[in-house]
């Protein structure tokens, strides 16, 4: 057990990151070489083991947070892994990555000093596998059932892991030439570098579980010859389909897909490439949409040497009035922002972000070229726009990050599987993960969530595995964190 008064004298010390001027100078990740144990075993004891533990309840894949706390604050860190296993399958992926809804409810958020659990995690994954904690766990014995997983991002990951390790043969279909999914071409390396991804796959294939690159199912694969050739099928394709800007000057050269230009600039971290095709450098950017993909831009943007980087947000600023679509005013309880932000303050002086502006048209020069954006401020309750608000911004590349609309419209699989789309345009499954009128067919991820988060791709992958687990042997063991409803 953690000390049950520990918060009162310790007080939250979230680890540093780098400084933000010694980060754009690299593409390394924000926290790369801190040092986390001995902070970290401090912190962890902060937690209150609550009766009722909040932040477990908090986190889609049900975390045992209060358990590998306590193991943490005592410096027992193979135990602590061993329960960060027992529910997550990528802890060092959520460690960096999640926005991390257990501080939100962890209780002490009341007093805004949630326990540092995200740090907590990190350390602890990356600690058991400087130790040798983690390897290769394949299965006792082989079911002789096999399963097609369609898509290697951490859904499609989650999945075949836990069905390989249940004893299934395994295939994961990747239509890129690289497995990892958004974690590989989307989320750049300085909020995730691709060696925690090289390592799990390195496990995988240890384990059993055999990628096939370069397939598109749907396309060069037919989907329903797949289906013949295994028992049962995940679909776990994502949410590619991005949102578009439906304004004049939409065609101009140097308007971008925020994920074209992400692409590009992993690739050059991957080595394929020495200059990425689409570049910031030496350009005043703009990038629509105000998500985690639109500061994932200006992080990279930064990176490539922008003149200049602003983010356009059609929402109001957090915490200065209530967007039409909150009925109560939102309570952030613990208000984070992106570190591209903090890098792009430090590196401009001010906010990169403006925010209750809508787009109403691109300008371009003789050559083409897009050179201005026109924007309208918007009412914040309805994001109607307000009259004589009109103003223009300079922009030599802009990138478009709107969100994703469901799987890509193009691929095949609907008609090859039998697969139907919801109302939202992502892939209908019932709350068991199976696609109504597609024997043997889940769906999982994004591809059925719609856009979400790393965690729930993972969570969903997990209880997706189940589902194919019972639905193949009649029964399963498997853990199911999360229902598809
Ligand atoms: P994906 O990761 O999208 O993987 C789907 C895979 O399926 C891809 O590899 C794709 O190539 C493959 N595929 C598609 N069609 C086919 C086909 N026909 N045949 C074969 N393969 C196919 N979440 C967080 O929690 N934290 C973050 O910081 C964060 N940052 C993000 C930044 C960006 C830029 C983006 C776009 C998203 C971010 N997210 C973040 C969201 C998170 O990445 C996704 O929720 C998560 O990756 C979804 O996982 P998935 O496995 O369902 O799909």
């Amino acid at each position: 057990m953690t000390d049950p008064s520990g918060f009162l004298h310790t007080a939250r010390s979230p680890v540093p990151p780098r400084p933000a001027e010694e980060r754009l100078g690299d593409w390394r990740e924000v926290y790369a070489g801190q040092v986390l144990l001995p902070l970290v075993s401090a912190q962890a004891n902060r937690c209150m083991d609550c009766g009722v533990p909040f932040c477990h309840g908090a986190c889609p894949l049900g975390n045992l947070i209060p358990e590998w706390n306590a193991y943490a604050a005592r410096g027992d860190w193979r135990a602590a892994s061993d329960r960060l296993h027992a529910t997550n399958n990528f802890p060092e992926f959520t460690g960096r990555l999640c926005p991390a809804p257990c501080e939100d409810a962890c209780v002490l958020a009341l007093e805004g000093a949630p326990v540092t659990i995200k740090n907590v995690e990190q350390a602890i994954a990356d600690h058991a596998w400087e130790s040798g904690y983690v390897g290769p766990a394949p299965p006792g014995r082989h079911s002789g059932r096999s399963v097609a997983v369609i898509g290697s991002g951490p859904a499609g990951l989650a999945a075949a892991q836990q069905l390989t390790r249940a004893g299934h043969t395994v295939v994961v279909y990747e239509r890129d030439d690289r497995v990892g999914g958004l974690l590989r071409y989307g989320i750049p390396a300085f909020k995730m570098e691709k060696s925690h991804l090289e390592r799990r796959i390195a496990q995988m294939r240890e384990e059993g579980t055999v990628f096939r690159t370069g397939c598109e199912v749907g396309g060069g694969v037919d989907a329903a010859e797949l289906r013949r050739r295994h028992d049962a099928v995940v679909v776990a394709v994502g949410a590619g389909q991005a949102r578009d800007l439906d304004v004049g000057g939409r065609e101009l050269a140097g308007v971008h897909q925020a994920m074209e230009y992400l692409v590009c600039a992993n690739r050059v971290g991957e080595g394929d490439a020495a200059e990425p095709r689409i570049t910031a450098e030496g350009r005043r950017v703009v990038v629509v949409g105000g998500g985690d993909t639109g500061s994932d831009c200006v992080g990279a943007a930064l990176r490539q040497g922008a003149l200049s980087v602003v983010q356009i947000d059609i929402n109001p600023e957090p915490g200065s009035g209530r967007a039409g679509h909150e009925p109560w005013p939102v309570y952030p309880k613990v208000y984070r922002i992106s570190h591209a932000h903090e890098e792009a303050r430090g590196r401009q002086g001010a906010d990169p972000r403006l925010f209750a502006l809508a787009t109403l048209r691109f300008e371009g020069d003789a050559g083409g070229r897009v050179r201005a954006l026109h924007l309208t401020r918007v009412e914040p309750q309805d994001r109607s726009p307000v009259p004589g608000t009109g103003q223009a911004v300079e922009a030599e590349l802009v990138l478009l990050a709107l969100g994703f609309s469901g799987p890509d419209r193009a691929c095949g699989l609907e008609g090859q599987l039998g697969l139907v789309r919801d109302g939202r345009g992502a892939f209908a499954r019932d709350s068991g993960f199976a696609a109504p009128r597609a024997e043997g067919v889940f769906v999982a991820g994004d591809a059925g969530r719609g856009q979400s988060l790393v965690v729930w791709a993972i969570a969903e992958g997990r209880a997706a595995a189940a589902a194919v687990d019972s639905y193949l042997t009649g029964r399963t063991e498997l853990p199911a964190p999360v229902r598809a409803d």
